[in-house]
């Protein structure tokens, strides 16, 4: 079944300027804002502009203009906030949740880059 977008998420409601939110970087094609609920020191959002559902939405449908202005944003994120190992940073965590069994709470595209800590193992709980 194709993916069908639902243009009134939040994050969609943020690229149109309805809702205010921490800007950390834009670029032609992406937006990186911080989380409005934190779960470590450096917690961004990392989203497309364009009006895509989950990751394989973006990567099997996204222009290489668009992905590569994505993953190069995301990589400026890592190093403006300090956590790239690349750039003597601690280290970080890349995390995107889709469809229900992934726990995904908003329907556009989006990583979370964590870090500032010790992120602990990352699936504790795998029989729950
Ligand atoms: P998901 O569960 O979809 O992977 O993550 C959605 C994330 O969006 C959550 O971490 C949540 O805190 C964040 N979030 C939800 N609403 C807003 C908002 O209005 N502004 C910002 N900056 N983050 C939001």
């Amino acid at each position: 079944m194709p993916y069908s977008y639902d243009d009134q998420n939040i994050f969609a409601k943020i690229l149109r300027g309805e809702i205010p939110n921490e800007t950390v970087l834009e670029t032609e094609h992406t937006l990186a804002f911080k989380d409005i609920q934190p779960g470590a020191p450096v917690h961004v959002l990392v989203i497309p502009k364009g009006a895509y559902v989950t990751f394989d939405h973006f990567a099997s449908e996204a222009t290489d203009a668009e992905i590569a202005d994505f993953t190069r944003a995301a990589a400026e994120v890592c190093r403006m906030t300090g956590v790239s190992p690349g750039e003597g940073g601690n280290g970080f965590r890349v995390i995107s949740n889709a469809g229900p069994d992934g726990v995904q709470e908003v329907p556009h595209y989006h990583l979370h880059i964590l870090g500032g800590k010790v992120l602990g193992r990352m699936l504790p709980n795998l029989k729950d």
